[in-house]
C-alpha cells in the first residue's frame, strides 16, 4: 500500500509517499481502506518530533473514514466492507481509567498518527472499539474530518463540567476544534460566545448558533 511516511523529525518537509507492507489486523482489530484521511496540526508537530514517534517510518494522520477491508480474530462488531468512520483514541476500553471516561490515562493510550500509525496511507488498521458505522449523511471527506477536533472538544467541555444553561466563551473561533466545541457546546444546551480577529469567522460562528462575538483584537 501507499503511505506518507516520516523517517525523521526534520519538519514537514520530510514526508515522502513511499510504498509498504499492507498491515494485517491482530485479535480484535479490524483494518480500514481509507476513503479519506484529515490532516490536523498534530501532523505538523510530529513530523517536527513534538512528539517524536515511537517508530520510524513513521505513518502520520489520525483521522479518516473508510470501509472495512479485513478483520482479525474476535470481531463481531463490523463486518469486511462495512462503511466506518474511526475514532482515533486509542486505549484498552477495561481499565480503571478507560471505565471511568479518562481514557487518555490509561497506560496503554496512544493516538492513530502520533503514537500509532496512522490514516495518510492507503489503509490502516486499528482496534474494532474504534469504529462506528458511517452516518449516511456525511460525505467521506466530512466523516474523515471529524474524529480528532471532536474528541478534543468533547474532553475539554467535560472537563469544563459544561452542563445546561452554561455560557460558554470560545476563544479564537474557525478552527476545528473551536468550531466543533462551538457545536457540541449548542448540542449540550450551553449559551455560546465567541472571539475572533476575523468578522467573517464570528459571522459564520452565529449562522452555526453562537448567540454573538467579540472582535478579540479591541
Ligand atoms: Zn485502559
Amino acid at each position: 500500500m501507499r503511505a506518507w511516511l516520516l523517517n525523521d523529525t526534520n519538519g514537514p518537509g520530510s514526508y515522502r509517499l513511499e510504498s509498504i507492507v499492507t498491515p494485517e489486523p491482530g485479535p480484535g482489530e479490524v483494518r480500514v481502506q481509507l476513503r479519506a484521511s484529515a490532516l490536523n496540526h498534530l501532523d505538523l508537530w510530529v513530523s517536527r518530533g513534538m512528539p517524536a514517534p515511537h517508530h520510524f517510518p513513521h505513518i502520520a494522520g489520525g483521522d479518516g473514514a473508510g470501509v472495512i477491508s479485513a478483520i482479525g480474530p474476535g470481531v463481531t462488531t463490523v463486518d469486511i466492507g462495512d462503511e466506518v468512520v474511526l475514532n482515533p483514541s486509542v486505549a484498552c476500553g477495561s481499565c480503571h481509567a478507560c471505565l471511568s471516561g479518562e481514557s487518555p490515562y490509561c497506560s496503554s493510550y496512544g493516538i492513530l498518527g502520533e503514537h500509532l500509525p496512522g490514516t495518510l496511507a492507503d489503509e490502516v488498521v486499528a482496534p474494532a472499539r474504534n469504529v462506528i458505522v458511517k452516518p449516511a449523511g456525511l460525505s467521506w471527506e466530512e466523516a474523515a474530518a471529524y474524529g480528532l477536533v471532536t474528541g478534543t472538544a468533547y474532553r475539554m467541555l467535560r472537563r469544563a463540567r459544561l452542563s445546561a444553561g452554561d455560557v460558554l466563551l470560545i476563544v479564537g473561533i474557525g478552527g476545528g476544534v473551536a468550531s466543533m466545541g462551538l457545536q457540541l457546546g449548542l448540542a449540550m444546551g450551553a449559551t455560546v460566545y465567541v472571539t475572533s480577529r476575523d468578522q467573517a469567522k464570528i459571522d459564520q460562528a452565529v449562522a452555526l448558533g453562537a448567540a454573538g462575538g467579540f472582535d478579540s483584537s479591541g
